[in-house]
């Protein structure tokens, strides 16, 4: 469905649907920032379904199955704000630079999303002007008064995986992803490799990259915090079990790494 004239984000957002970024812990003094680009899977109203049947939009091409329940839990135990984004990745992705073509996917692992083919320029941008753009600048913005509060600031990306895509098998229970930083990665794969019987992949099953990401390359490497994202297999988190499971989990190893990092002065 193309939205015409919808240059004008407040086409694509009206007031029954609520705004993309939710918050938890704004005020938490943890010095982990917290960032969900794949939290929800709402669709804008004006939309419909996407052209999409229901089965479609409850699968991983919406959203990072699982990962809302482990970000809301470790944000409370760690005492760490989370940022996170409550529009599906259909509508458009906001770990993908705009410019990718992977931004707002026609195809998706086998899906053709008919609801993004075709459209004009403006309902491009009122997609990114109604969920990218406000969830960017918010991040941003938390980044710029941590700064000027000289808050330390480790930015840690939380995101879940399919146990299968195109019929590969993802051995992985967990993985980190990162790409310039030298100083959280290696903490974070040491100790989640002291866990007993984990798999964990290294940059695996994704790495990041500048073209295929953005939360990592812009908010992270290019405004000089540590940072890494962490992957979930997403049959691990699928119940409020195994969220807390792996919430907790996380939040014991960051805790040890924030100890770290504060021998070294890091933070
Ligand atoms: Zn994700």
């Amino acid at each position: 469905m193309a939205l015409e004239g919808a240059g004008d984000t407040s086409l694509l957002l009206d007031q029954a649907d609520v705004p993309p970024i939710h918050e938890d812990n704004a005020a938490g003094q943890s010095p982990f920032l917290l960032t969900c680009d794949h939290y929800g899977r709402l669709i804008p109203r004006v939309l419909g379904d996407l052209g999409l049947p229901p089965g479609e939009l409850t699968r991983h091409i919406a959203w990072d199955i699982g990962i809302a329940g482990v970000a809301g839990t470790l944000s409370r135990q760690l005492g760490a704000h989370l940022i996170a984004q409550r529009y599906s990745r259909l509508v458009i992705d906001c770990n993908r630079p705009p410019t990718a073509p992977s931004s707002i996917p026609r195809i998706s692992e086998a899906t053709t999303i008919s609801g993004n083919e075709g459209l004009a320029r403006d309902a491009v941008l009122a997609r990114r002007r109604a969920i990218f753009d406000p969830y960017h600048r918010h991040i941003d913005e938390v980044i710029d008064a941590r700064l000027r509060e000289q808050r330390p600031t480790v930015l840690v990306s939380l995101h879940s995986f399919t146990p299968v895509y195109a019929g590969i098998v993802r051995p992985w229970h967990v993985g980190t992803l990162y790409h310039r930083d030298t100083r959280l990665p290696p903490l974070l794969l040491k100790l989640l490799r002291g866990e007993a019987e984990l798999v964990v992949g290294d940059n695996e099953p994704y790495a990041v990259s500048d073209e295929t990401d953005y939360t990592i390359p812009v908010h992270g490497e290019a405004r000089g915090l540590m940072n890494s994202g962490i992957e979930i297999r997403q049959d691990l988190i699928a119940t409020p079990v195994g969220q807390g499971e792996w919430a907790e989990r996380l939040a014991r190893i960051l805790g040890e790494i924030e100890i770290m990092l504060r021998a070294q002065g890091l933070v």
